[in-house]
């Protein structure tokens, strides 16, 4: 049975870290590794803001690597498809994580600075060809460190899903047109992670579209680490403690299902706290919307890609924070293919809709568009709601 450690931290991010590698009584560095630590640095965000991995928890895993003896670490990252190339840099300097990583002596890369291993042509797999950082497979310990979030298409992001930084940012796209599921288990097909670690120390969820912090969801208090060296388990525990079901995460059962690992929460064996104890309820960001926009229908989001999705849903969150309302109906489209319904107002987002559809529909162009030229748009078809200016 794979083992998952979920510690409640009481103490500082070592000892939390430390007691999870006991609890599943691994030692996951041996003397002279290479280890690459991969988290979740999609923005500069604040450090507790549950849109990134904690640089703390970072620093404590890179102390463990070199007190272990450890020959090298790096803390690695690649490129969002919604943020412009030069926010990866930030995504290091803002957040603090260069000057932990100066502190303890190792580095810290942009994988988009580094060369790629090509695949082509791989039988099956979807997409056929995409590239990733020779990082992920230069190592002999790939520790995987992702941030609790949801995710308006797989739910979550969780162990699974934060490997997709380690791809070419111009082949994350690829990634979106048929089926992201699938092509994040065929990812982790290639690239596997020695131990997954799941920061879950926020005040608040983290949300896919909620880039500035729009959307606050509280932990409730509870601030813990998930561990286990089985990704699938690690993420099936993760959605468990905020509500859903691991049975309905599609990266989850599509990863049992591809033998990656465990996905049942009766044959996991789990230490530490107790799950029932650490539930925690959370709304995903297509439960949020419907509350704020009850007459909006998002549509082709399936096939789009972050860029787009990520856009679209902050531009909406920051609008319904300020109080907006919708006066009627309105479709709003995202990816390729847009189907322009005949008798309700219609807006297409990012270049794939707005090129590539039927003639005339107004939108938002832009690859990925702009977060303000959405709002801007969406402007046009709101009341100022009780908060007054848009
Ligand atoms: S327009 Fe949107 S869906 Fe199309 S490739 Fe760009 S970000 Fe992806």
């Amino acid at each position: 049975m794979s083992r998952v450690s979920i510690v409640k931290k009481r103490e500082s991010f070592y000892a939390t870290f430390v007691k999870a590698m006991e609890e599943l009584g691994i030692q996951p560095v041996a003397p002279g590794d290479h280890v690459l630590i991969k988290p979740n640095l999609v923005q500069p965000a604040a450090p507790d803001s549950g849109q990134i991995t904690n640089p703390k928890l970072l620093e404590a895993i890179g102390r463990y690597c070199l007190d272990a003896g450890a020959g090298r670490v790096v803390i690695g990252e690649g490129p969002s498809y919604y943020q412009p190339e030069s926010c990866l840099r930030e995504c290091f300097t803002r957040t603090g994580v260069s000057k932990i990583a100066k502190r303890l002596g190792i580095k810290w890369v942009l994988f988009d600075e580094h060369s790629y291993r090509s695949f082509r042509k791989v039988p099956g797999c979807i997409p056929e060809d995409f590239r990733v950082s020779e990082f992920a497979f230069d190592c002999d310990k790939f520790i995987n460190v992702p941030v609790l979030k949801t995710h308006f298409l797989t739910k979550v992001t969780l162990a699974m899903k934060n490997l997709k930084g380690c791809l070419k940012r111009e082949d994350k796209p690829m990634f979106h047109r048929r089926d992201l599921a699938r092509a994040i288990v065929e990812l982790n097909k290639m690239v596997a992670p020695s131990l997954n670690v799941i920061d879950c120390t926020a005040k608040t969820i983290g949300a896919i579209g909620s880039v500035d912090g729009e959307v606050h969801q509280s932990m409730g208090g509870s601030s813990f680490i998930i561990a286990s060296s089985d990704i699938v388990a690690v993420d099936a525990i993760g959605s468990a403690v905020i509500g859903i079901d691991p049975k309905t995460v599609r990266t989850v059962s599509l990863g049992k299902e591809a033998g990656l690992g465990e996905d049942d929460l009766a044959r996991l064996d789990v230490y530490g706290e107790e799950l029932k104890h650490l539930r925690i309820k959370v709304e995903l960001p297509q439960e949020q919307l419907r509350q704020g926009f009850p007459l909006l229908k998002i549509t082709g989001a399936e096939k789009a890609c972050s860029g787009c999705i990520i856009s679209l849903l902050s531009a909406l969150f920051q609008l319904q924070k300020q109080g907006a309302r919708l006066e009627k109906p309105l479709v709003v489209w995202v990816g390729r293919y847009p189907r322009v319904p005949g008798n309700t107002e219609f807006l297409s987002i990012g270049n794939c809709a707005c090129v590539e559809g039927e003639e005339g529909p107004s939108g938002v162009g832009g690859c990925p568009p702009d977060k303000k030229e959405i709002v801007k748009m969406l402007s046009i078809y709101m009341d100022k709601g009780e908060k007054g200016q848009i």
